[in-house]
């Protein structure tokens, strides 16, 4: 924790992070058509055509706060975007860092991390390396004479319904009372004493999430998984940090990909996101009216909207390839969006 020099975050945090082709994608010579030139700059080089069908690219240039290449590890991505907003849960405000892009960009592998083959070749996602720092600064001197308590609970919110992953899918209701809070009714709170409590939970929180899924029926593309470690004082809440791997935004752009899913399903994913960008934006104005209620997602997160001190960070997640690209120009245009004015 040495180097935890801590910089004060902006309230909102735009990112990108591009994946590396993968070994099948570089095997059936896929084009990489993203590159990362400077700090904040992302280049797509679009392909198009002339009417008279010459070939040729179009450069299309983004900014944001930072931009991460494909050789970028999940620490450095953690370092420059979740890390600064683990002090603001200390002092008594809201934390949001989501994970937003089309299936296969590598969310997952952000926020939760890889451990396939278990031991080696595993890394941490942020989930971990969040709960890591959590706990580092709650053995702080400053910290330490506050006495925090700390929490997790683990949700995904599918098709407008709220399920909790530390307790077999059980499904939750959503009650707002008249104050407007939020209450997810019955949400495991699981208390946690160290960094490790909290892996072992992630790991069945989304081995949870995974379970009874075939390729054709991936619901996880199609879910938001939340992640909450939440500080509480003397049962008090007083800060709380919401890491939240989104559902795949690919369905506004091509319904042919959308394999078995229901309208239902696409209208719900596509209202969430929209919701999303519009509430992330009313903090950003500092507006009164927060459109909270437009989704579930956006209701169970309405603390994160609300508070004058409430940080949140966004990372979108770029595949590189060529036959991604309208969604790759999909996501960006969203991100850009949802910059602070
Ligand atoms: P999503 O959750 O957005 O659908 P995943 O996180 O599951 O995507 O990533 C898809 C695949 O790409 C996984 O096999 C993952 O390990 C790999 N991947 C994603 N991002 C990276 C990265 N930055 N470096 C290496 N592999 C990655
Ligand atoms: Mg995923």
């Amino acid at each position: 924790i040495s180097e935890f020099e801590h910089v004060e975050p902006h309230r909102i945090c735009v990112c990108v992070r591009k994946r590396p082709l993968s070994r099948q994608e570089v095997a059936r010579k896929e084009i990489d058509v993203v590159s990362v030139p400077g700090r904040g700059v992302l280049l797509v080089h679009e392909p198009k055509q002339k009417v008279d069908l010459t070939k040729y690219l179009e450069n299309q240039a983004f900014r944001f706060d930072y931009s991460f290449d494909e050789t970028v590890t999940n620490d450095v991505v953690y370092r420059f975007t979740a890390k600064p907003l683990v002090h603001t849960i200390f002092e008594g405000a809201m934390a949001t860092c989501f994970a937003y892009g089309q299936t296969g960009s590598g969310k997952t592998h952000t926020m939760g991390g890889d451990f396939t083959g278990k031991k080696q070749k595993s890394s941490k996602g942020i989930y971990a390396l969040a709960a890591q720092d959590v706990f580092a600064l709650l053995s702080q001197k400053k910290y330490s004479s506050m006495a925090l308590d700390p929490y997790v609970s683990f949700f995904e919110i599918y098709n407008g319904k709220v399920f909790d992953l530390l307790n077999k899918k059980a499904k939750l209701r959503v009650l707002e009372d008249g104050q407007q809070q939020v209450q997810v009714v019955g949400l495991q709170e699981m208390p946690i004493s160290c960094a490790n409590d909290v892996i072992k939970m992630i790991d069945v929180g989304s081995a949870c999430r995974t379970s009874g899924q075939t390729f054709a029926n991936s619901n996880s593309s199609r879910s938001h998984a939340v992640l909450q470690i939440i500080l509480r004082c003397k049962n008090r809440l007083h800060g709380k940090f919401s890491l939240v791997d989104l559902a795949g935004n690919e369905r506004g752009t091509d319904m042919s990909s959308s394999n078995r899913q229901t309208l239902g399903e696409t209208a719900e994913i596509n209202c969430s996101l929209l919701a999303l960008k519009e509430c992330i934006r009313s903090l950003g104005q500092n507006s009164k009216h927060i459109p909270f209620r437009m989704s579930t997602l956006t209701q169970v997160l309405r603390d994160s909207f609300i508070g004058e001190n409430s940080k949140t960070c966004m990372i979108a997640m770029i595949s590189p390839g060529m036959v991604s690209c309208d969604y790759t120009l999909n996501t960006l245009r969203y991100a850009d969006r949802v910059k602070e004015l």
